[in-house]
Parts: structure tokens; C-alpha cells; sequence
């Protein structure tokens, strides 16, 4: 018998019928013997309604009210769930983040989990219930209720994962797993059976949206087996687990992960003395920006060129924050481009093998691809190029690296 969280996203209890369906879902799970704790998400776009109600009433809520507010979405799921489950014969009781206590800090609408009391939650298991928690939501010490931070349901599956220590966290969602890339852009793209925490959370830093990056920190964090299933399809999904050393077939790379949300900024001929990346940099910190990749050039007749990217939301603001600052340098111009995309190769396999960087520069080549920005990091090599460029770079590197066709990773 098994202890397993599952987490039903917004999509997977958007009607009642498909609550209803989860119902069915859970009960054969419990007929099988093992304890089950589901986790909602709010009916999908229900966070989104009440964030719109409340931006009628008020420009700037207080977080606290907001939390108040959105938190409500996940209460209604649990209540209807177990409805449900009681409904079709397989008794139920839900849990609001308050009512479990799932302790966080008091930082609304970002709030993190600091402890999960587990006494509850075990008491209904043994008397036999499925325990339905809402998702998203904790308390924080002086009793407010705080939420997570959107997407923040995978991050409460996770953490009541591991602190009852179950034997696994399944995800339940619109797609059957995590692909090698985005099957929209590549036809052959593939789901992996399994995949590493690192190279996940890679992947989702990256823009592949199917887990809340939180959530899989925590998962790497208390080796927390997360896998990602299809809510409605039979199928093994992906694992994502501790690296296997003793996979023989352990690919390169696993994925191609690529995005269009950033831009790029360069400040023409500074001074190449010391300070100035700090001096380029520090407002654009202090502007609340995040910058991303940072490129320096070697110098040339006492100058260099300074190229970093941000989020394409932040471009414009970059580009006033940067006229200050090459006044005060005196650089010679701020030059920049919104229309860039990045692409990566990621993979653990990638530590053990030469001339992967090669390979990727070599097929981009061969497509005559110019490759603008390069960055790496042990199992990751990312390159900016013009975004016209982008779905062509995905295609080629997906097949340089061999990962169209047949199934990647060996089923453990
Ligand atoms: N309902 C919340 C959101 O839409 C949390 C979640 O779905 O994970 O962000
Ligand atoms: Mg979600």
C-alpha cells in the first residue's frame, strides 16, 4: 500500500463533470489499496475572475484582501470534490491551507511554506477517508491566510508530499508529461519517461510551463518523486527524479527549451576599467529588472562592449535606465533589439560527453543560423539569435541531438 499525493490542476476540475470525473479517478485509486490526499487547484479561470472582480473595485488591494479574495477559488473546489467522492461512495473530507496548517511566512501572495502539520491529514487517512486539501493557500502565524504565488498548487502537492513523506507526487494535468521540446513546434518531439530534478527545473526556468518552478525546487530539494500525468488519458507520464547513475542509456541532452520573452541591450564603448559592470548594472537592479544573460566583450583601444538581456516587458524601461547611465560614463551608444528568442540544450548527460557545444553551434551553422549570445552552465548551453530564426533552431538541434523518433529514456 502506498501513500500518493495528487494534484489535479484548473483544467483537470473546470466543469463539474470533470470534478466528477476526478471523483471517479481517485476512488479507483483507493480501491487499489493505497492512501490518497488530493490537492485542488481552482476551477480553471475562477483566479483569474476573482482577480478581475477585485481590480473593479480597486486599483491597488491590499495583499492581504487579495489573498482573502483568491484563496476562495480552491475552497470551492475541495467542497465540490468531495461531494463528489462521498457521491460515488468513497468517503471524503477537505481542508483549507488554514484548516491543515500549512504554516507560511506573511508575505502575501508570494507566501512560502515553513511547516505542514501532518496530524490531521493522518488521522483521516487511517480511518480509511481521502483527504482533499486546497492548493495555493497556507496561514501565516498571526492566523491571516496567505497564497502561494500563481501555480502555486504544485508547490502545496509537493510540500504534503514531503512532509508525509509519500511515496509519490503525481500531477495531474492537460498534457500526458514532460516533452522533449514543445511538440507545437517540433512534430516529433517526444515525452521523456523520465527526466532529473536539475534538468526539470532547467526546463521550466526555460519556459516549458508544466510544473511551478517553486514546486520542483522543493521536490529536488526533499526528493520529493514528482511525476506529471494526463488527467484524463491512462499513461505512465514522466518521472522526475534524482539523477540514475547506473542508466546506461543515458542521453546527452533531454530537451530543447526556448523562449521569446526576452530582449536584448548593449552600452557602445565604456571604459574598460574596473567598476563598470557594476555601474551598468546597479540601477538596473535597483529599477527592480532582472537581467539575465551578461556578455562582456575584450576590449579594444580602452573600450568595451556591454550586452546583457532582460524581459521583453522590461525593455523599454531598460532603455531609459541606460541613457543615464551612458551619460555617465560617456559611452558612445545604447544600442538594443526586442526581437531576439533563446534557445537552450539542456541535459545531465551533457558532464560526461565533449563536443556538445559544437554540435549545437555546428547544426545552427549548417542552417546559417548567427548565434548572437552564448552562455552555459554544467547542464545547459543557451544561445540567443533572431527570433525569426527560432522555430528552425529548435527543428535542427532536435534532430542533431537525436531526439526525434523513438522513445528517449528506457521505461525504469
Ligand atoms: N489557482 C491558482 C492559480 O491560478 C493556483 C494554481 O492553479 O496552482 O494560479
Ligand atoms: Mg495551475
Amino acid at each position: 500500500m502506498a501513500l500518493i499525493v495528487q494534484k489535479y490542476g484548473g483544467t483537470s476540475v473546470g466543469t463539474v463533470e470533470r470534478i466528477q470525473a476526478v471523483a471517479a479517478k481517485v476512488k479507483k485509486f483507493r480501491e487499489n489499496g493505497d492512501d490518497i490526499v488530493v490537492v485542488v487547484s481552482a476551477m480553471s479561470g475562477e483566479t483569474n475572475r476573482l482577480l478581475g472582480l477585485a481590480s473593479t473595485i480597486q486599483e491597488q488591494p491590499t495583499a492581504r484582501e487579495m489573498d482573502v479574495l483568491v484563496s476562495t477559488g480552491e475552497q470551492v473546489t475541495i467542497a465540490l470534490l468531495c461531494m463528489a467522492l462521498n457521491e460515488c461512495g468513497c468517503p471524503a473530507r477537505s481542508y483549507t491551507g488554514s484548516q491543515v496548517k500549512i504554516l507560511t511566512d506573511d508575505t502575501h501572495t508570494k507566501a512560502r511554506i515553513q511547516d505542514i502539520d501532518d496530524g490531521p491529514i493522518r488521522g483521516d487517512l487511517k480511518e480509511g477517508l481521502v483527504v482533499v486539501v486546497a492548493g495555493f493557500q497556507g496561514v501565516d502565524i498571526a492566523g491571516n491566510i496567505t497564497t502561494l504565488g500563481r501555480g502555486g498548487s504544485d508547490t502545496t502537492a509537493v510540500a504534503l508530499a514531503a512532509a508525509l513523506k509519500a511515496d509519490e507526487c503525481q500531477i495531474y494535468t492537460d498534457v500526458d508529461g514532460v516533452y522533449t521540446t514543445d511538440p507545437r513546434v517540433v512534430e516529433g518531439a517526444q515525452r521523456l519517461s523520465k527526466i532529473t530534478f536539475e534538468e526539470m527545473l532547467e526546463m521550466a526556468s526555460l519556459g516549458s510551463k508544466v510544473l511551478q518552478i517553486r514546486a520542483v525546487e522543493f521536490a529536488g530539494k526533499y526528493n520529493v518523486p514528482l511525476r506529471v500525468l494526463h488527467s484524463f488519458q491512462d499513461g505512465p507520464g514522466t518521472l522526475i527524479t534524482i539523477e540514475d547513475d547506473n542508466s546506461v542509456e543515458k542521453p546527452v541532452i533531454s530537451g530543447i527549451a526556448f523562449n521569446r520573452d526576452e530582449a536584448k541591450l548593449t552600452v557602445m564603448g565604456v571604459p574598460d576599467i574596473p567598476g563598470v559592470a557594476s555601474k551598468i548594472l546597479t540601477p538596473v537592479s535597483a529599477a527592480n529588472i532582472e537581467v539575465d544573460m551578461i556578455l562582456q566583450n575584450v576590449a579594444e583601444d580602452n573600450t568595451t562592449d556591454f550586452t546583457f538581456t532582460v524581459h521583453r516587458n522590461d525593455y523599454v524601461k531598460t532603455c531609459k535606465v541606460l541613457e543615464q547611465v551612458s551619460l555617465d560614463l560617456q559611452a558612445r551608444e545604447v544600442i538594443g533589439d526586442g526581437k531576439i528568442a533563446k534557445v537552450s540544450i539542456v541535459g545531465v548527460g551533457m558532464r560526461s560527453h565533449a563536443g556538445v557545444a559544437t554540435k549545437m553551434f555546428t547544426a545552427l551553422a549548417n542552417e546559417s543560423i548567427n548565434i548572437q549570445l552564448i552562455s552555459t552552465s554544467e547542464i545547459k548551453i543557451s544561445v540567443v539569435i533572431a527570433e525569426k530564426y527560432l522555430e528552425l533552431a529548435v527543428r535542427c538541434l532536435h534532430s542533431a541531438f537525436e531526439l526525434d523518433g523513438a522513445e528517449v529514456v528506457q521505461e525504469s
